[in-house]
C-alpha cells in the first residue's frame, strides 16, 4: 500500500487560512509540490513566508478570468497537476429562505458552485495528463442534511455531491478519481464565529452553545483541520486508487444540525 505523496503536484483553492491552509501544509510536509490561491493577499503572504516551498496567487474563484490566470500560473509553478482540492466555499447569510437577500443567495452559488466549475473545467486538461489525477470537492455536513437558515449554503453543498458523482463517471476513463469531503463542525475561527452568533441570539454562553452543538453527535469532539487534511491525503494517495464518486463525512457522526 502506497501512501506516498512526494512530488505530487497539488492545487488548493482558498488555502490561505482554515481547512485549506491545513490541507496545503499537510501535503507540502508530505513532500508534495503545492500551489494555493485565495482572495486574502496578506494571509497568502504569511503562508508563503512560513512555507516558502508553497507558491501562491490571489484569485477569487468566482471570477473566470482570474481563475484562467491562476490555473496558468499554477501550471507554470508546478509543471503539472495531480491533485485539485476545490476547497473554496462561503457561508452566506443566516436567514430563512423567505427573508434571504437574492444577491447574497446568488453570491453563495457563484463562489461555491460556479467557482468550483471554473476551477475544475480549467484544471481537467492538466489532470488528464497526470498518471494519478484526483479531484476533491469540499462539501459539508450541510451537503447531506438540511440546514435551517442557511439554504444557499446547503443547496451548494448538496450540489457539490451531484457534481462529484457526475464528474467521477465522466472522468473515470481518464483515470481521474473524484470524491467529496463533508466536514461537520471544524475547530477554527469560522466555527467559533458561528457559536458566537448563536450565543448572541440565545443569551447562552459559548460553552453552552458548544455543548448544544455536540448534542447530536455520537463522537462529541470538534473536527481538527489537520484531520480533514489527513482524509484528503488518504483520498489523494494511491491507497485510494479504487475510490471514486464517493462522499466522505467527517463529523463525529452528527445526526442533525438544528
Ligand atoms: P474560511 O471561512 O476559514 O475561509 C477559508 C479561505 O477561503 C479564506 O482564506 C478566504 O479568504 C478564502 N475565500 C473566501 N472566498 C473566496 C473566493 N471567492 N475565492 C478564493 N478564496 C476565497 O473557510 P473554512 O472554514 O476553512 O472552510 C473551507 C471549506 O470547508 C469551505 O468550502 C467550507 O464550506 C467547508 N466547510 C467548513 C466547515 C467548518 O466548520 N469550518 C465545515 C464544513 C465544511
Amino acid at each position: 500500500m502506497d501512501f506516498e505523496l512526494r512530488d505530487r503536484q497539488v492545487f488548493v483553492t482558498a488555502g490561505a487560512s482554515g481547512i485549506g491552509r491545513a490541507i496545503a501544509i499537510a501535503f507540502a510536509q508530505a513532500g508534495a509540490r503545492v500551489h494555493v490561491c485565495d482572495i486574502d493577499a496578506p494571509a497568502l503572504r504569511s503562508l508563503a513566508k512560513e512555507f516558502p516551498a508553497i507558491s501562491t496567487d490571489v484569485c477569487d474563484v468566482s471570477d473566470r478570468s482570474a481563475v484562467e490566470r491562476t490555473v496558468a500560473s499554477m501550471h507554470s509553478q508546478l509543471g503539472g497537476l495531480d491533485v485539485l482540492v476545490n476547497n473554496a466555499g462561503i457561508g452566506g447569510e443566516t436567514a430563512p429562505l423567505e427573508r434571504s437577500d437574492p444577491e447574497v443567495w446568488s453570491k453563495v452559488l457563484e463562489v461555491n458552485l460556479k467557482g468550483t466549475f471554473h476551477v475544475t473545467q480549467l484544471c481537467i486538461p492538466h489532470l488528464r495528463a497526470s498518471k494519478s489525477g484526483v479531484i476533491l470537492n469540499m462539501s459539508a455536513l450541510a451537503g447531506r442534511l438540511g440546514y435551517p437558515n442557511r439554504s444557499a449554503y446547503s443547496t451548494t453543498k448538496w450540489g457539490l455531491a451531484g457534481l462529484t458523482k457526475t464528474l467521477a463517471i465522466e472522468l473515470g476513463d481518464s483515470g481521474i478519481r473524484v470524491n467529496a469531503i463533508l466536514p461537520g463542525a471544524v475547530n477554527g475561527d469560522r466555527f467559533q464565529n458561528v457559536l458566537k452568533g448563536r450565543a448572541s441570539q440565545s443569551g447562552r454562553s459559548i460553552a453552552q452553545e458548544t455543548a448544544l452543538a455536540m448534542q447530536n453527535m455520537s463522537i462529541k469532539k470538534l473536527v481538527e483541520p489537520e484531520q480533514v487534511a489527513a482524509l484528503a491525503m488518504f483520498l489523494a494517495s494511491d491507497v485510494a486508487s479504487t475510490i471514486s464518486g464517493q462522499l466522505f463525512p467527517i463529523d463525529g457522526d452528527t445526526q442533525s444540525i438544528a
